[in-house]
């Protein structure tokens, strides 16, 4: 069922007039129960690498450590505790930074082949440290054309890093991940990042771009996450007026279809 709140507000026009109002308030609580909400995740995300810093800090202050090994291990752990909280605040600025400047269409004129080329190269490390390989391909129909778009360099890039880190991350390991370029029509550029990995079950679909939303919390943080990525994707494509779908099927493959208007 849906239920609407509404508030009435008096508000005067001149000495003889006034005016009733009726609020909807139910956007105002929807909105406020929203932000309530992102600040408790923020909160508890930034709290667990903290109070797991602080344990360790105050053990080995204690003088509890004696090991050398042990003593290396601990400050693995700290360092990888604190590059946590630094992905998770540099998402948030990613995050609010976009959210800003969403109404605002970015004007370069940027290849998004060579976008593509260029984040292939930058994850070609990581994904080779789980034997994979990235491909990508160019099935357009004619690709001597240049497949360009108005926008922001930095901003497509963050859009194409995060999803083909996430195919990475999520993919089976020894398997290829696969970036193609298509034209469905005249004036859009259709982009494929396609994966074999666990998948994604449909119940999850319709929610993996919302801020925090994580399928499997402990196995996304464990592999870096912070739950933040495709949200930032989101709000980025918006702001390009392209958008964004995605397809599973469970246990085998994974595909995000980027559209993205041409010049
Ligand atoms: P995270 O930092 O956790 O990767 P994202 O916002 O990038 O956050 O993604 C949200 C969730 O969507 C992930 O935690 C993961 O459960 C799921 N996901 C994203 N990409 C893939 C993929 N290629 N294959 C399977 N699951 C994925």
């Amino acid at each position: 069922m849906v239920s609407t709140e509404f508030a009435l507000r008096i508000k005067p026009l001149d000495d003889n007039m006034v005016a009733l109002l009726f609020l909807d308030m139910t956007l105002q609580r929807n909105l406020e129960n929203v932000r309530r909400d992102f600040v408790a995740n923020v909160s508890h995300e930034l709290r667990s690498p903290l109070t797991s810093l602080s344990g360790f800090i105050e053990t080995m202050i204690n003088g509890d450590v004696t090991d050398d090994a042990m003593k290396l291990r601990f400050l693995k752990i700290m360092d990888e505790e604190s590059k946590r909280m630094t992905r998770l605040i540099d998402d948030l600025l990613s995050l609010s930074r976009v959210e800003v400047y969403e109404h605002i269409i970015p004007e370069n004129e940027v290849s998004l082949l060579a976008t593509i080329n260029a984040v292939r190269d930058t994850l070609v490390g990581k994904a080779e440290a789980r034997n994979m390989q990235i491909i990508v391909r160019d099935n357009r129909l004619d690709k001597a054309k240049p497949a360009r778009i108005l926008g922001s360099y930095d901003e497509l890039t963050e859009v194409f890093v995060n999803l083909v880190e996430n195919a990475v991350k999520y993919g089976f390991e020894g398997s290829h991940i696969v970036i193609e370029l298509t034209e469905p029509m005249p004036g859009q550029l259709q982009i494929d990042v396609i994966n074999q990995g666990e998948g994604i079950a449909k119940q999850h679909l319709s929610r993996i771009t919302e801020r925090f939303y994580r399928v499997d919390k402990a196995r996304s943080r464990q592999i870096g996450g912070t739950g933040l990525g495709l949200a930032i994707v989101k709000h980025i494509l918006n702001r390009h007026r392209g958008s964004m779908d995605v397809a599973s099927v469970p246990g085998e493959s994974t595909i995000f279809t980027v559209t993205l208007p041409l010049i």
